[in-house]
C-alpha cells in the first residue's frame, strides 16, 4: 500500500520474505521475527510436512517430491499459498518462510498480495557458509535431512532458488537486505530486526 506521494503507509502491514539455502535458519528466524513483530508466519515446508502427516490431498501431491527433496511444482505450492493467505490472521502481515522459491512463485505471489491489496516489504536472504549448513542439517536429523537429499536439496536451491535474488535486485524495488547468518540465533535475529527497522524508516524518509 502506497501514500499519495508514494511513500510506503505507516499502517501497510509488512510482508518480509525469509530467503536463503536450506539449513540457513530461515524457519527459527521467521518464527522469532513473527513472534517480535506480531504478525503470521508460514512456511511452505511446515505445511507440506503437516499434509503429509494428515494424508490430506495436498499431502499426498506432495509426499514424493519433499522426502526426495524436489521442488513441489509451482503451481501447486502456489495454490496452497494463495487460499493459506486469504486467511484473517495474514491481514496484519505476515514472514514468508520457504516461499517463493522460483521465479514463477515469485510472480504469482506478487500477484496474489495485489489480490489482497498488500505488497511485499522486503526480502532477507540468509547466508552462512556451505560446510555450516551441511553440517547444521545432518545435525538436525529430518528424514530429508539425509548427506544425499541435502546435496540434492543444495543443488536446487542454487540452480532454481538462487536466480531469485537477482530477480529481485533487476525487476524490482523491493529492497533485498543481505544478513550474515552465521553467528548464533540471538544475533542472527538482532541483525535482522536492525536492518528492517532502518530499512523501513529510511524508506519512510524518502
Ligand atoms: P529447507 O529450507 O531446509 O529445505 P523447508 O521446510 O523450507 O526446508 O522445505 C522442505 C521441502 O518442502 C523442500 O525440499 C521442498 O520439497 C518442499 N517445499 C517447501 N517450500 C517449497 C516451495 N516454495 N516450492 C517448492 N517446494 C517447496
Amino acid at each position: 500500500m502506497e501514500t499519495t506521494d508514494g511513500r510506503r503507509a505507516h499502517t501497510a502491514p509488512l510482508v518480509l520474505v525469509l530467503f536463503g539455502a536450506p539449513g540457513v535458519g530461515k524457519g527459527t528466524q521467521a518464527q522469532i521475527l513473527a513472534e517480535k513483530l506480531g504478525i503470521a508466519h508460514l512456511s511452505t515446508g511446515d505445511a507440506f510436512r503437516k499434509a503429509i502427516a494428515a494424508q490430506t490431498e495436498v499431502g499426498k501431491q506432495v509426499q514424493r517430491y519433499v522426502e526426495s527433496g524436489a521442488l513441489v511444482p509451482d503451481e501447486l505450492v502456489s495454490q496452497t499459498v494463495a487460499e493459506e493467505l486469504q486467511k484473517p490472521q495474514y491481514r496484519s502481515g505476515v514472514v514468508l518462510d520457504g516461499f517463493p522459491r522460483t521465479i514463477a512463485q515469485a510472480q504469482a505471489l506478487e500477484k496474489m498480495l495485489r489480490n489482497l491489496g498488500m505488497s511485499l516489504t522486503a526480502v532477507i536472504n540468509l547466508v552462512v557458509p556451505e560446510e555450516v549448513i551441511i553440517d547444521r542439517l545432518v545435525k538436525r536429523g529430518r528424514k530429508d535431512d539425509q548427506p544425499e537429499i541435502i546435496r540434492h536439496r543444495l543443488e536446487i536451491y542454487h540452480k532454481e532458488t538462487a536466480p531469485l535474488l537477482h530477480y529481485y535486485q533487476t525487476h524490482s524495488t523491493i529492497p533485498v537486505i543481505t544478513i550474515d547468518g552465521n553467528a548464533d540465533i540471538d544475533t542472527v535475529n538482532q541483525r535482522i530486526l536492525s536492518a528492517i527497522k532502518s530499512r523501513i524508516h529510511s524508506d519512510a524518509q524518502q
